[in-house]
């Protein structure tokens, strides 16, 4: 009797606990993928997401057909396909890495109720997290809500188990005519754009799956890790892992990436220390967004501090398109909203100014930017994103205090000194030097010309600095 291993969020074979377990068994296993887009309370996938998925099942059918088997892909509602693929198959088990949403957790509830009446075992796995969110509470027993003390507690728990491997040999069953019949080819998720193809970009910039994880994380250790904590907030510098879209579609394993680094910087120069520290720190932030996400299902579309639910946002579809399009006026913002459309990426500090621009200067609700990154990042996370977007615009938990608002232009003049961020991502402004290249406008129209820009070519700032800032101001005054 086979097991089926039902693949989610963990679209990888190193360090996956429910695939190891099968595999260890010596049964015959199954692996699947059943894309939902029919359970109830899940969220649809975005655009960029979809794109990534698309290459992360290739990846893993082809790592598994090199093993000798394959990924069987269904479409449905879980509740539905799974205990129905397991019956058909006459399985003993089906295994899985457990998630953490509220509607995951129910289906994942419901499919072992399910399976359970059939005979059937549900057995769930951890391979997602470091410590999953209900191992660690404060003195009272209750969630954290600030990231320090959380990330004490966790630290006291100790180091996370050291990853498993990959399963050398693995042993598939024969899928029965029945689910033949079932199973769908990849192309049949029409996961990737068609016409038009706007993914040429991300095709350029990323390798999917979890070969492309292994290469990234050799690469941030070998080049970036030496020098993170000096660089980590400067965008031009290729100083972060950008291993984010790896770790939300789980082609790597947290404890992948926590145990290579830590070894990395064993031998790390005289920074490694620092180096490990903070970067250990910012797969704690991950870790904290799930934990946020566990305790607020509802954390992308409520404010974590229910005062910011009087905040008298505007309506601006004007400004946010041209926040969208990267047309604000601003370089830096314009610079990580253009990276973000041409890549599904962008850097972690120009997020934060981006974020800060459109829940700030323009006083647009973070819900709206919250969806654009949703649909465009193809690391778009159900934790991460709603709860960074929630501490950017200050409602969140252990936010920055909202009346801190960022000045884009000293941004820009900090952590992108000379300006070749801004370059890149805005070929208008290629030709400014340094004094103008983070406040274009003044430049003297003659200088404009000379740098062979066209009249027109980059918007004027789409709102005052200053008064964009007292607008702000005033309407967080007047929560109380
Ligand atoms: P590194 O610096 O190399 O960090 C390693 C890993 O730690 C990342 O891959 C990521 O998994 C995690 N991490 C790093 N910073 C954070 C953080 N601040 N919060 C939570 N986890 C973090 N991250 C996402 O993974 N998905 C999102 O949808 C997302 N949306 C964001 C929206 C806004 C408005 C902001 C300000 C931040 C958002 N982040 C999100 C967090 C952060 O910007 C990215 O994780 C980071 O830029 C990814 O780059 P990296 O892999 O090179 O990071």
């Amino acid at each position: 009797k086979p097991i089926i291993v039902w693949f989610r969020d963990d679209l990888r074979l190193g360090d996956h606990p429910a695939l190891w377990e099968a595999a260890g068994s010596g049964r015959p296993l199954l692996c699947v993928f059943n894309f939902d887009a029919a359970s109830e309370g899940l969220r649809a996938l975005g655009g960029a997401a979809r794109w990534w998925l698309h290459g992360a099942l290739e990846a893993l059918d082809e790592a598994l057909a090199a093993r000798g088997g394959g990924l069987a892909l269904f479409r449905g509602a879980a509740v539905d396909m799974i205990p129905r693929i397991a019956a058909a198959n006459s399985a003993s088990a089906v295994f899985w890495n457990r998630r953490y949403g509220l509607a995951e957790r129910r289906i994942d509830e419901a499919v072992k109720s399910a399976l359970a009446r059939l005979g059937i075992a549900g057995r769930s796995f951890n391979g997602h997290l470091i410590h999953e969110p209900w191992t660690i509470s404060n003195s009272e027993g209750k969630p954290f809500r600030v990231f320090s003390a959380f990330w004490r507690a966790a630290a006291r728990l100790g180091p996370p188990a050291a990853p498993l491997p990959s399963p050398e040999t693995l042993r598939f069953a024969r899928l029965p005519d029945e689910l033949s019949r079932l199973c769908l080819p990849l192309s049949a998720l029409a996961l990737e754009p068609a016409a038009p193809d706007w993914a040429a970009g991300l095709r350029q910039t990323w390798q999917r799956g979890e070969a492309g994880a292994r290469r990234g994380l050799k690469r941030f250790l070998e080049d970036g890790f030496a020098a993170y904590a000096a660089n980590r907030d400067l965008p031009a510098a290729p100083a972060t892992s950008r291993l984010s879209p790896y770790l939300r579609f789980g082609n790597i394993s947290v404890r992948q990436v926590w145990h290579a680094a830590t070894a990395a910087a064993m031998d790390g120069g005289p920074h490694g220390e620092r180096n490990l520290e903070k970067f250990l720190s910012e797969l704690g932030w991950r870790e904290f967004s799930y934990h946020l996400l566990y305790h607020h299902p509802d954390l992308a579309q409520r404010n974590f501090q229910s005062r910011f639910d009087r905040m008298p946002w505007r309506d601006d579809a004007a400004a946010l398109s041209a926040w969208q399009k990267g047309r604000t006026g601003y370089p830096l913002v314009d610079a990580g909203m253009r990276e973000l459309w041409a890549t599904g990426w962008m850097h972690n500090r120009v997020r934060m100014v981006a974020a800060s621009f459109l829940t700030k200067h323009l006083l647009i609700d973070w819900r709206a930017g919250e969806a654009w990154f949703w649909d465009t990042l193809v690391d778009a996370d159900p934790a991460n994103n709603p709860a960074s977007w929630q501490w950017v615009a200050g409602c969140g938990a252990d936010a920055a205090p909202y009346f801190r608002i960022f000045n884009p232009v000293l941004q820009g003049e900090k952590f992108d000194p000379d300006g070749s961020y801004v370059r890149r991502w805005v070929p208008e402004l290629q030709g400014l030097s340094r004094p103008h290249i983070h406040r274009p406008w003044t430049a003297a129209p003659t200088l404009l010309a000379r740098t062979g820009i066209p009249a027109g070519a980059y918007p004027q700032p789409i709102v005052d600095h200053d008064r964009a800032r007292n607008r702000a101001l005033d309407a967080y005054r007047e929560l109380g």
